[in-house]
C-alpha cells in the first residue's frame, strides 16, 4: 500500500509557551518525540511547514521604522530558525530530516527544489520546508498550501490548539458546536479563521483537503500520523 503523504503546518507558537517568545527546547523536544513515534508506524511521508510567529510577524512589526517588506523578510528568516530547531531535535531523536529553504542559506539548508523534496520524502526523511514562499505579503499558511500542492500531498494538516472547527470560538462561546466536516466555501463565506483566505482558496481551487486537528492534546500527533481520523475535514 502506498504511504499517505502529509504536509503538516504548525505555527511557530507551538515551539514555546502559549503567548511566549522564541524557541523553548522542552517544547521542541516533546514535539520531536511525538513526530518520531507517529512516523514510526510507517504510514506517512511527512513534510512540515513551521511558521515564525514565535519570533515575529511582518505585518505586526511594520511601521515607520521597519517597512512591511523588511518585516516579512525577517518573519521568513524566523521560519528558518524554527526549522533548524525542529531538525536538531528530530535528529537527536534519531529521525532523518532535511531542511529545504525558499531563501538561499546554503550553509544551513538545501534550496527548495521540488524534485529533491520528493526524493527525500520517498526515502522517508522528514522534510522541513523553511523560508516561507520566499516572498513578502504571504503567510506560512499559504506556504503550506502551495508546498502541499507541489509535493502532491494527500492532505494539508493544520495542527492547532483547538479540536477542530467550531461554529464559534469555543474558548469564548460555550454554545459553540464542533464541525466534523465542512466545505471550503463555508470557511471562506463564514470567515472561519482556520487559515488565511489565500491558503483556503488555493486548496479549494485544487481540491486539496485540509484537516484541522488539536496538536496540543497529548498523543494526538502520534494518533494523527498513525492514520487516525481526528478533528475537522475541510473538503
Ligand atoms: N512570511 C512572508 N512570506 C511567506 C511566509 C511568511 O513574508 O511566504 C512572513 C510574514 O511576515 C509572516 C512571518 O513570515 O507573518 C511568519 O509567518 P506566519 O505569520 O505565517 O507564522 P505563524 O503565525 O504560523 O507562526
Amino acid at each position: 500500500m502506498a504511504s499517505k503523504r502529509v504536509l503538516l503546518k504548525i505555527s511557530g507558537e507551538m515551539l514555546c509557551e502559549a503567548g511566549g517568545f522564541g524557541v523553548d527546547p522542552t517544547h521542541v523536544q516533546d514535539f520531536a518525540q511525538q513526530i518520531k513515534e507517529g512516523i514510526g508506524h510507517g504510514e506517512v511521508e511527512l513534510a512540515m511547514v513551521c511558521g515564525g510567529g514565535n519570533f515575529l510577524r511582518g505585518a505586526q512589526i511594520a511601521g515607520d521604522e521597519i517597512g512591511r517588506i523588511t518585516g516579512d523578510n525577517m518573519g521568513m528568516l524566523a521560519t528558518i530558525m524554527n526549522a533548524l530547531a525542529i531538525q536538531s531535535a528530530l535528529e537527536r531523536a534519531g529521525v532523518e530530516t532535511r531542511v529545504l529553504s525558499a531563501i538561499p542559506v546554503n550553509d544551513l539548508a538545501e534550496p527548495f527544489i521540488r524534485r529533491r523534496a520528493l526524493r527525500h520524502l520517498e526515502k522517508k526523511r522528514v522534510v522541513l520546508l523553511a523560508g516561507g514562499t520566499g516572498n513578502p505579503y504571504f503567510t506560512t499558511d499559504t506556504t503550506a498550501a502551495l508546498r502541499a500542492l507541489q509535493i502532491r500531498a494527500d492532505v494539508l494538516a493544520k495542527g492547532t490548539k483547538v479540536d477542530g472547527v467550531f461554529t464559534a470560538d469555543p474558548e469564548k462561546d460555550p454554545n459553540a458546536k464542533f464541525l466534523e466536516e465542512l466545505t471550503f466555501l463555508d470557511v471562506l463565506q463564514k470567515r472561519l479563521q482556520i487559515m488565511d483566505s489565500t491558503a483556503v482558496s488555493l486548496c479549494m481551487d485544487n481540491s486539496l483537503p485540509i484537516n484541522v486537528f488539536n496538536m496540543k492534546k497529548s498523543g494526538n500527533i502520534v494518533k494523527f500520523l498513525a492514520g487516525e481520523q481526528l478533528g475537522t475535514m475541510v473538503v
